[in-house]
């Protein structure tokens, strides 16, 4: 009997163990932190082993195969020993995928991943059986013992392909590239590209790659390091002949000359990263011969997930947005880019090194205060004070909001999009997005 060892006990490590269990492996959970309740009552339901708050070196370094939680870095000693050691450390996306012959899409890139993957499942969902997993909800590892779709749309972030050998999608998304979690990767932005690239590394020229033809860091790398796939790329500025681009305001797929065409006006999501998260989901549905009527109804029908550009509440004529989970400045670009009133910006939080300039010009012509959402606002006083009329500091989001309520007038907007992390005031970032819709509900 093979040792499946799986270090960290949340949903995928969970999954991975109920998946190796069936599939016959000697399964031992370990964590170094406390396993959630739920996850604990699943372990010891289907009598697998576990431990919890330490590592036993003695039950972890005998393993023939070890899935390795994404939050727990490479750089860890006991995941340096056991690489050392010759066991195979893996992620649990390719543990998973070794046990279906679904058709896989997978979706990765610095921002948009969880958008994209929601919609083109929404797509996909109208016409095919089909699972979403990755990042979201139900671990793969679950879905793949429980439901056993025929197809699964994954967001897998980056951390997920550092685990990955085999692993090979069918059709593979890069939304954009740009810096993010460098902290995991020795602070160099190659290793961070290379580590999304690995989406396309078992791809072959049966398989697709969806892309931004208009993010310089993709064109780039993929000038230097070409992949088997077919490409199909996306934009926003050219023309593409096998891809999707913007032609006024229309929205054209082409794939083998069989074109699909639908008006960007009637999306209903908002924002021009929206109408590129929108190309990237449709040319996968397109791929997968989805009717075209059914991809535009599914483009007019999507209302987003929560926390992006959530469109909250209208009082007193003044919009109320929540993007709590714009963490990086790329994020927060786009949010600043699409509003179009005059807008209070409620930002702050972890800084992970950001730097603002990027969005100078958005605040120059668009934001008329700035409320300081963080323990240490320092860096966004220096960044932005010359700015506005109006910056002020808070700690707590009811006290941002309400002053923010005092501030906008009748046609402006209030947007939460802190372009940083959110653990400083908060527990993550959907705890400050919902933080953030309860203080303007009790306005
Ligand atoms: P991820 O899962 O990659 O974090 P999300 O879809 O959750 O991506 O979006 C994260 C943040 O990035 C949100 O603030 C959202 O409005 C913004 N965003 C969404 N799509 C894009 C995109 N294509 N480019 C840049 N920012 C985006």
């Amino acid at each position: 009997m093979k040792r499946l060892v799986i270090l960290g006990g949340g949903e995928s490590g969970v999954g991975t163990a109920l998946l190796g269990k069936e599939k016959g492996f000697d399964v031992f959970v370990s964590d170094k932190g406390k396993i959630k309740e739920k996850y604990k009552d699943v372990l010891i339901h289907n009598e697998i082993a576990w431990e919890e708050l330490q590592h036993t070196e003695a039950k972890i370094l005998n393993a023939d195969v070890v899935m390795k939680s994404p939050g727990i870095p490479d750089k860890v000693p006991l995941v340096k020993q056991l690489v050392e050691k010759g066991v195979p450390v893996i992620s649990e996306i390719e543990f998973a995928a070794q046990f279906t012959t679904a058709t896989l899409v997978g979706i990765t890139g610095s921002n948009g991943k969880t958008t994209t993957a929601t919609l083109a499942y929404y797509i996909l969902k109208q016409e095919l059986d089909v699972g979403l997993a990755g990042n979201i909800g139900d671990s793969f590892a679950k879905q793949v013992l429980e439901d056993d779709f025929k197809n699964y749309v994954l967001e897998i972030s980056s951390f997920q392909l550092d685990g990955v050998v085999d692993f090979k999608p069918h059709i593979a998304v890069i939304t954009n590239i740009t810096p993010d979690h460098l902290d995991r990767y020795n602070y160099n932005f190659e290793e961070y590209i290379a580590s999304k690239f690995r989406i396309a590394m078992n791809q072959t020229k049966e398989d697709y790659l969806i892309y931004d033809a208009d993010d310089p860091v993709l064109v780039d790398w993929l000038d230097k390091h070409p992949v088997k796939s077919q490409l199909l790329p996306f934009s926003l500025d050219k023309t593409i002949e096998n891809g999707a681009y913007l032609d006024q305001d229309n929205i054209k797929i082409t794939i083998d000359n069989n074109q699909i065409i639908m008006s960007a006006r009637d999306l209903a999501l908002e924002g021009k990263h929206n109408v590129k998260n929108a190309m990237a989901a449709s040319t996968v549905a397109h791929l997968l011969k989805i009717r075209k009527q059914t991809i535009r109804e599914s483009l007019e029908n999507f209302q987003g997930v929560e926390h992006r550009l959530e469109q909250v509440l209208k009082i007193n004529k003044v919009q109320y947005i929540n993007d709590s989970k714009a963490t990086n400045v790329n994020a927060t670009y786009y949010a600043l880019e699409s509003v179009s009133a005059p807008t209070v910006w409620i930002v702050g939080g972890v800084d992970k090194g950001n730097n603002y300039e990027a969005l100078f010009p958005f605040v120059n012509t668009k934001v008329k205060a700035i409320i300081c959402l963080g323990v240490n606002n320092e860096k966004l006083l220096q960044n932005f004070s010359n700015m506005v009329d109006v910056i002020v500091e808070t700690q707590f989001m009811s006290e941002a909001v309400k002053v923010a309520y005092k501030i906008a007038e009748a046609g402006d907007n209030v947007l939460l999009s802190p372009a940083c992390a959110s653990f400083d005031l908060f527990e993550s970032y959907e705890d400050r997005g919902r933080q953030f819709k309860e203080a303007v509900r009790n306005l």
